[in-house]
């Protein structure tokens, strides 16, 4: 999947933000080079104004007679298929929407069977490695090669306890080193010993096509934010037995069928079984209508001609990059080994903060800086002993201490060739 078909390079798509210019310290503006899409990708100009077209007029969903209301239960529910369809979700999986992936991963965690066993390798975003404490969780060490993780999930899966249900958390492209992971061989030996598997596919998702029943992953979850939709939706698609029969993620309206007061004085519920279970309040339809409209837009472009020209970005950056001595690329399974328009790198003599820094004041390009809310990973590429302060940000290392910390460039289907060909030039 990961190997499409180079066919054309072809035109970036149409993103929000690519008319803004800043000011440069060394004087004058120059246009803003967003080379930060692995945080939050820009718009796509179509989202916005398919949202644009339908914000105004937004009313409660699944709640009203009147016309605003029914329009924007149609448009949740069109939402819905669509995005169903665009993962290639089996007919009868549920598909909730959530406020980001982190969201959707705290709902599946609280969804989890009692007695779940979880196993998630140490390289994971804290939003794939966090959220199963309250279970028996197995950090997974670093895997050096795609088949060093599917042995190493083998063996932590071969010495689980044979009734445990179990689940395996695994993300689709890696948001530090921007690599692919294994995700089919993954599924196939998280099924053989009868565990579950849920994909992170928040960097996967707007690179690649996540087709959930060819990969057979039970769960997938995304952001909508780096699907070039705006922030403060996300989604979690799946198997819907576990999801039917856990506590409603939220307790409220939307999600209660019927409610009673019982005869001792009490409260009885009956909860959906449906998404709605996991949907109370009401729901952000705007941010389910934007999702719905990026998957529409990725589609029609083809997700082979955009790994296409995207493909062509990398290769532009890795060879820019290659002859720079004092920069090293961070890599968990090779250099070479397929990625997402991903990179991380350390540059020798530079704090990473201020080489990020440097980037924007001096050319307007906007990376990001710090650990990336992956302190484990960081800590195995960096070969870092000591502690970082706990928090997603760049701490500053002291007078003569090595800060733990790497700048990361990110790009997609919105990036001209000049910001890349910029990020190159400022480097070198
Ligand atoms: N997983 C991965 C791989 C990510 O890169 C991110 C965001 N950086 C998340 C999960 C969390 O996404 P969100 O902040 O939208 O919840």
């Amino acid at each position: 999947d990961t190997a499409a078909p180079v066919t054309s390079v072809g035109e970036p798509l149409p993103v929000l933000g690519s008319e803004v210019t800043v000011p440069l310290v060394t004087g004058g503006n120059v246009g803003y080079a967003a080379l930060d899409y692995a945080a939050s990708a820009p718009a796509l100009q179509r989202v916005w104004d398919d949202v644009a077209a339908y914000a105004p007029y937004y009313g409660s969903v699944h709640r009203g007679a009147g016309y605003l209301s029914q329009l924007s239960t149609e448009l949740f529910e069109q939402a819905r298929a669509t995005v169903t369809e665009f993962l290639g979700c089996r007919p009868d999986d549920q598909l909730v929407f959530t406020r980001s992936t982190t969201d959707s991963l705290n709902l599946l965690a609280a969804a989890l069977p009692e007695g779940c066993h979880v196993y998630v390798f140490e390289t994971e975003h804290h939003a794939s490695l966090l959220p199963w404490t309250a279970h028996t969780v197995h950090y997974l060490d670093a895997p050096r090669s795609p088949e060093q993780a599917v042995a190493t999930l083998r063996e932590a899966l071969a010495a689980r306890p044979a009734q445990a249900p179990a689940l395996v958390c695994v993300t689709g492209a890696s948001n530090v080193t921007g690599e692919l992971w294994p995700v089919r061989e993954l599924a196939a030996a998280a099924h053989e010993s009868g565990a579950r598997i849920v994909l992170d596919a928040a960097q996967l998702a707007p690179h690649h096509p996540v087709d959930v029943a060819a990969l057979d992953v039970d769960w997938v979850a995304f952001s909508g934010h780096k699907l070039y939709a705006p922030l403060g939706s996300g989604v979690l698609a799946g198997r819907a037995d576990w999801l039917r029969e856990a506590e409603p993620y939220l307790a409220g309206g939307g999600a209660s069928r019927k409610v009673a007061r019982r005869a001792d004085g009490g409260v009885e519920v009956e909860w959906h079984r449906t998404a709605a279970r996991h949907e109370a309040g009401s729901p952000n339809v705007i941010g389910a209508y934007a999702i719905a409209s990026a998957c529409k837009a990725l589609t029609e472009a083809g997700f082979a001609t955009l790994v296409a020209r995207e493909n062509h970005l990398i290769d532009k950056v890795r060879a820019g990059l290659a002859d720079v001595p004092e920069v090293r690329v961070l890599s968990l399974f090779g250099e070479a080994a397929p990625r997402v328009g991903v990179l991380s790198f350390v540059v020798e003599g530079w704090n990473s903060s201020h080489f990020a820094a440097a980037l924007s004041a001096e050319y307007g390009i906007g990376v990001r800086d710090g650990l990336f809310c992956a302190h484990p990973l960081l800590r195995t590429l960096l070969g870092a002993e000591d502690e970082a302060p706990g928090e997603c940000g760049a701490p500053e290392a002291a007078p003569g201490e090595r800060a733990l910390n790497a700048v990361r460039v990110s790009f997609g289907a919105g990036t001209p060739d000049e910001h890349v060909d910029r990020f190159v030039a400022a480097v070198r």
